[in-house]
């Protein structure tokens, strides 16, 4: 029979799919004898049922009322008893953490009885008593009963004046209660629910139900958790941190969360209760200062913080609660950090000997180090720095200050860049959050809502700069000095130092990317880049190759780690002062003609291939040939007409115009291009070959690689080859003759295209066009934001490679053109080639190299390297 509910004493760290994060480490931590107060947790299983059969499991109510009767036994209290009661709290908890995104109800098991009960057990604390109560009620009408928050702030607003929530007296509370209860009424038509089992039943359904909350499904698809885990719930026995100054709560990180030093990072906020931390609703102190307020707990937190580390071997983040000095240990969880944090943290683990080189570079992700590829503020100079909040969350974010998530996604949507301004942010700001460049709060630390999103989702977040007074009313920001600044205005935030600027500040290279492009390593970050980039490249089983048209982009990809050019495209070398010569080979009218103008531009490509064997020293450089269709090289068709039409045009013009008629295709990207053309107009690859064959014998040590794009039959690809293969063994040069796949039947007919192919390249961004039935350029714009949004996919296809649709014609064409060719090189040269999952995929599916742009080569070398030693985790396993 099905186990629904778990005791603390029962669960482990291991069981997050069933217990969800908060649940498993409560577990954890409760066997390690660490001091959490006693619970249980209803498993996701449960609320899975729930959510798919709009009932929970029938044998649930006895199984909580079973753990609840334990629990009640434990702690010598009954829930809600009048006289001496036990108060529980019902949180939320998924496999994955998301911030915010759940409810959590304080205090159940209050009513106007047991309220003097809790008064009475705390030795006549009236006033905690009456707060506890507040709290309980407020919490419960917004999270269960669905009543709109503002209702309770402004109640809440309006008793306090100018004074601090813990300013209020006890006859105050009490009276705020009332108030409170009257909400309800109003708004529900019913009496709050004083049963306290009735109270707890609602709460659990709560939780279970904001599993579908509308910002709970937007957080889970920006950060691609699966929609159907569903959510478990820990019911846990109440600790006060809001019985007095010797009580209160707070936040801490194990190490700093921004840069991985190690410290103490946290907050704490006395005569408190849960939420007020992360919520700002008081200036919290620095978690060093609890040592002057309570060694003891101090001390004793600081011991179970190492415990931690050392357990998880990992950053931890905690939750915790003094009641009257007695701690207690409320969550934990393996940190969010910085990408920098991320580097950084995972070789101090390796030098304190907590974790071996090969688990670091699966600590950290190819996402991490393209973000600390960013370039970043070159100081500021010259500019005006308006205030400086908490560095949050890194980066350099420009753009313009909106004050609402509505305005924010609305300027987005038209292109602007926009910083999101708030006081703090709460959930609801998820969307502006997204849309934004970057977040500015005037409260909150580094725990709070905004900073632990932004990070989470590697946003620009400068949090907490007090110094600035937020209107969101008037949709403006005040500064010291005088300054204001109203909506649309441009500011620059720097999430790594925390600065905010009054208007755009230009920003410079990041440091790690000095270093890749040839700087010692000496800061610390980059000495762990290092470390790991190095690591990952003994690793690696793939090759990662660059696509590269320039010598100069030869030589920064080169500079990057890229072991060859993985696509040369032959395009660019006919733009420019070039085209007048690619209009001479349009406007030929005979064979003559052609070869003339085709004879003019070899010079011309031979130059290009020789900068770029050059630039490679010697390792594989694969040319394209020309694969556009060729209107792209010609003049527009409405300059032309207006041209012809005012008389201005020349002879040439008009020959054009009629040319661009001609050429014109309804669909250019299926129409004549790639081996198309080569097959249509005599001359024009053997030109291309013959340039690559000269220039090779012009570079010692040059191995060129000739790629025809788009075949779909083995046809086309044979009847190119030859002549390429003649024109090659002419010159005396050794060259590979290969082919993209790209076309959904090239891969299909792989087998018998491997016939006349010594290698492939994936085309990726043609083929995931082709297999999906997409226009790139078309489909992103219109409809693929709807897309996302439906859920239809999680990702762009022409992001990440689609393993099921395009995914399967790659696994099939590789096994096929294995089987004709064993030693058949494979590579794949889409966009995808920098994309981490798409490494991963190549890895899993045998390819030889990935091909991508050179900024993401290191990305692609560090998730090669990360591909290679999960399988080998596997092996051991
Ligand atoms: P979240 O997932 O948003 O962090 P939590 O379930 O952790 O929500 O709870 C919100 C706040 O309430 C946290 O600060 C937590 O430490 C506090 N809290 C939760 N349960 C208890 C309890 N039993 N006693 C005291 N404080 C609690
Ligand atoms: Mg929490
Ligand atoms: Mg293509």
């Amino acid at each position: 029979m099905a186990k629904y509910v778990y005791d603390f004493t029962e669960g482990n760290r291991n069981l997050k799919d069933l217990l969800g994060g908060k649940g498993a480490n409560l577990a954890e931590m409760t066997n390690l004898g660490l001091p959490v107060p006693p619970g249980f947790t209803i498993t996701s299983e449960a609320c899975r049922h729930y959510l798919a059969e709009g009932a929970t499991p029938d044998a649930l109510e006895q199984e909580v009322a079973e753990h609840l009767g334990a629990l009640e036994e434990r702690m010598g209290r009954r829930l809600g008893q009048a006289d001496d009661p036990l108060l529980v709290s019902v949180r939320s908890g998924a496999k994955f953490s998301m911030p915010g995104m759940m409810e959590t109800v304080l205090n159940i098991g209050l009513n106007d009885e047991s309220v003097h009960g809790l008064a009475k057990q705390s030795g006549g604390n009236d006033r905690f008593a009456w707060d506890s109560y507040r709290r309980l009620i407020q919490m419960f009408g917004k999270t269960v009963l669905g009543i709109d928050g503002e209702l309770f702030e402004h109640a809440l607003e309006t008793v306090k004046g100018d004074r601090q929530d813990t300013d209020l007296g006890a006859g105050e509370l009490q009276t705020l209660v009332e108030t409170f209860k009257g909400i309800v009424r109003e708004q529900t038509g019913k009496d709050f629910p004083a049963d306290p089992r009735e109270q707890m039943r609602l709460a659990v359904m709560a939780v279970f139900d904001s599993w579908n909350a509308p910002r709970a499904i937007l957080y889970r698809r920006q950060e691609r958790i699966p929609a159907d885990l569903g959510t478990a719930v820990n019911i846990v026995a109440m600790v006060f941190g809001n019985c007095g100054n010797d009580s209160g709560t707070g936040v801490a990180f194990t190490r700093d969360p921004g840069t991985g030093r190690q410290g103490v990072y946290g907050d704490y906020l006395q005569n408190a209760q849960g939420e007020d931390v992360v919520a700002g609703i008081r200036n919290t102190i620095p978690l060093q200062e609890l040592e002057r307020l309570d060694k003891r707990s101090y001390d004793e937190l600081m011991t179970i913080m190492e415990t931690l580390e050392n357990h998880y071997r990992d950053l931890c983040d905690i939750e915790f609660t003094i009641e009257r000095g007695k701690l207690w240990m409320l969550q934990t969880r393996v940190g969010k950090r910085t990408a920098a944090a991320a580097f950084c943290i995972a070789v101090q683990l390796v030098d304190q000997g907590l974790i071996s080189m090969d688990e670091a570079v699966t600590r950290v992700t190819g996402d991490q180090l393209a973000m600390l590829m960013f370039p970043r503020f070159n100081g500021g100079a010259g500019k005006r720095r308006i205030a400086k909040g908490m560095n949050a969350s890194p980066g350099a974010a420009v753009g313009k200050a909106v004050f609402s998530s509505e305005r924010a996604v609305e300027l987005a949507g038209q292109g602007e860049n926009v910083i999101l301004v708030r006081r703090e942010t709460n959930p609801d700001d998820l969307v502006g959050m997204i849309a934004a460049q970057g977040v500015l709060t005037s409260r909150g630390g580094k725990t709070s809502h905004a900073a632990v999103v932004a990070r989470g989702m590697g946003k620009t977040c400068v949090c907490g700069a007090e110094e600035l007074e937020v209107s969101v009313s008037e949709r403006r920001f005040t500064a010291p000095g005088g300054v204001v600044v109203t909506e649309g205005e441009v500011i620059s935030i720097d999430g790594t130092s925390g600065v905010v600027y009054l208007g755009e500040v230009p920003v410079v290279d990041s440091s790690v990317v000095e270093y890749f492009e040839g700087a010692e390593p000496d800061e610390d970050l980059v000495k762990a880049v290092d470390r790991i980039m190095r690591h990952a490249d003994a690793a690696r089983r793939l090759g990662v190759r660059a696509n590269a048209d320039t010598p100069e982009d030869a030589a920064r990809a080169r500079r990057f780690g890229a072991e060859g050019i993985g696509l040369c495209r032959t395009e660019h070398m006919f733009l420019g002062e070039r085209r007048q010569l690619v209009e001479d080979l349009v406007l030929a009218t005979g064979a003559e003609e052609r070869q003339a103008a085709l004879d003019a531009l070899e010079p011309h490509q031979k130059e290009d291939f020789v900068g770029i064997f050059q630039a490679m020293d010697g390792r594989p450089v694969t040319v394209r040939l020309i694969d556009p269709p060729l209107h792209e090289f010609l003049p527009d068709l409405v300059d032309l007409s207006v041209k012809v039409a005012t008389g201005a045009a020349t002879d040439k013009d008009r020959a054009l115009l009629a040319a661009v008629r001609r050429l014109h295709e309804q669909n250019p990207m299926l129409g004549l291009r790639g081996v198309r053309l080569g097959l249509v107009i005599p001359g024009l690859f053997a030109m291309q070959v013959r340039a690559i064959a000269q220039a090779a014998r012009e570079v010692p040590g040059a191995r060129p690689e000739i790629m025809i794009p788009l075949v779909a039959a083995v046809q086309e690809l044979e009847a190119v080859r030859e002549e390429a293969v003649a024109i090659l063994a002419e010159a005396g040069v050794d060259a590979l003759v290969g082919t993209m796949i790209e076309t959904p039947r090239a891969a299909l007919t792989a087998g018998q295209i491997a016939e006349a192919a010594e290698f492939f390249s994936f085309g990726t961004n043609d083929l995931t066009q082709m297999v999906w039935g997409f226009s790139r350029d078309d489909v992103e714009a219109s409809f693929f934001s709807r897309y996302l949004e439906l859920g239809i996919f999680g990702v762009s296809p022409f992001e990440t490679l689609d393993r099921d649709g395009v995914g399967r014609l790659v696994a099939l064409a590789v096994a096929d053109g294995r089987r004709s060719r064993p030693d058949l090189k494979i590579g794949i040269c889409g966009e995808h080639g920098g994309d981490p999952d798409s490494v991963h995929f190549c890895h899993d599916t045998g390819l030889d190299y990935v091909s991508c742009s050179p900024f993401r080569i290191p990305v692609a070398r560090l998730e090669a390297g990360r591909a290679a030693l999960s399988d080998s985790d596997s092996d051991t396993r």
